[in-house]
């Protein structure tokens, strides 16, 4: 006996408005005939969920659309995207350079993975157009770069930065997942390829765990061929989410840079922070580069307490409103004592050869209204 749906019975999908969510491993054909057609490229057809899912295609189109770019892929995650890029670009014996203040875990791909594969990594101790030039001659594979960095939100000049790159001969790659292409679209600004982690302001409700990259069709072709030997590939039902997360992309994250911005400024005029780090604020060291490349300012605010380091726990304990967690770009604040969430392993003196010093704490703003989270932070601060 067989319950199964008959072979005519399998239908194309109906003219539904939202994608629907493909849940399936493989896809069929009619006959022989329609399997050699599909093979010899006559026709299009979609084959195995880890060549491509019409989720995910119609969640990569719409990136696409969003970054200005000819073709997007969807990953497993953000790190999947990242490692996924630099394996494909880079060989032993290459080069790539990575600025010191990239997100923690690119760094330990590039500094841990890539060496031991004899990667040549270049860690630029500040990331300026002066340091590129003072570099030594020879062929330069990768140059990464991250607008705004995470956490301290550093602007770099990512316009100059592009033409290094192109003079170097580098292919040039930029993370502005703290962005998110509602404020920033690096291929606008000569990157060859722009990385998200869509866990954050595109999935934007956390509830996704997810990456993208996005570019030419030529380099994005490469990586999905990649990617289907590596298999990190994104399931249907996150690519849904991503989708989803896209067509309210603009509008959350203009309103959360709203609110970031007077919670800035609210912060910097407080007795009690010794200092602010966002870029849409004038005592910000890159301000002028963040009004030339952003259409806004973003939704995290890094900032230091004054006093004792220690503060940064207590103030983490009181606040009411933002939940204490990783992560940041969701619908729900988020506040961290950064040391303590993410370099627990390592230890403060380890994030601190890092350049993030103790008691820096990361607010990622969401949709609650300014003057709540305002009165949460008033109150706080006020306790200790
Ligand atoms: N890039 C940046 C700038 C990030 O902040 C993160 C995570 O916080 C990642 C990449 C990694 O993304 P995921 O957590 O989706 O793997």
């Amino acid at each position: 006996m067989s319950n199964n749906m008959r072979r005519d019975e399998r239908t194309e999908a109906k003219k539904s408005l939202s994608p629907p969510i493909f849940q399936t491993a493989t896809f069929t054909f009619d006959s022989a005939d329609e399997l050699e057609a599909f093979h010899s490229g006559e026709k299009d057809a979609f084959f195995y969920s880890r060549y491509g899912n019409p989720t995910n295609e119609a969640a990569e189109k719409r990136l696409a659309r969003l970054e200005g770019a000819e073709a997007s892929l969807l990953y497993a995650s953000g790190m999947a995207a990242i490692s996924s890029v630099f394996l494909s670009l880079l060989a032993p014996k290459a080069r790539m350079v990575i600025p010191q203040e990239s997100y923690r875990h690119t760094r330990d791909i590039a500094e841990g993975l890539l060496i031991r594969y004899g990667v040549c990594v270049d860690v630029l101790a500040e990331n300026s157009v002066e340091s590129l030039e003072a570099l030594p001659d020879g062929p330069v594979r990768v140059l990464f770069a991250e607008i705004p960095s995470n956490p301290t939100l550093r602007i770099p000049d990512i316009g100059k930065m592009a033409e290094w790159a192109q003079k170097r001969r580098a292919r040039f790659i930029v993370d502005s997942t703290v962005a998110s292409p509602a404020l920033f679209r690096p291929l606008e600004h000569g990157a060859d390829l722009a990385i998200q982690s869509a866990t954050k302001y595109i999935g934007g409700h956390n509830d996704v765990v997810a990456g993208a990259v996005s570019g030419g069709l030529d380099i994005i072709d490469a990586l999905r061929e990649q990617q289907a030997l590596l298999g990190s590939i994104l399931g249907p039902q996150e690519a849904f989410l991503v989708e989803r997360g896209l067509k309210t992309l603009e509008l959350r994250v203009r309103r959360i840079s709203d609110t970031a911005l007077k919670l800035a400024e609210f912060l910097a005029g407080h007795p009690n922070v010794s200092r602010v780090h966002y870029p849409g604020l004038e005592s910000h060291p890159d301000h002028q580069r963040a009004v030339q490349y952003m259409t806004a300012f973003g939704g995290i605010v890094s900032f230091e307490l004054e006093g004792d380091p220690d503060k940064a726990d207590e103030l983490v304990n009181t606040l009411q409103i933002p939940v204490l967690a990783p992560g940041f770009g969701g619908t729900e604040s988020q506040v961290e004592h950064h040391v303590k969430m993410a370099y627990a392993d390592i230890g403060i003196q380890g994030a601190e050869n890092r350049g993030i010093t103790a008691g820096l704490i990361r607010y990622s703003v969401g949709l609650e209204d300014f003057e709540v989270l305002r009165d949460d932070l008033g109150e706080s601060l006020k306790k200790l």
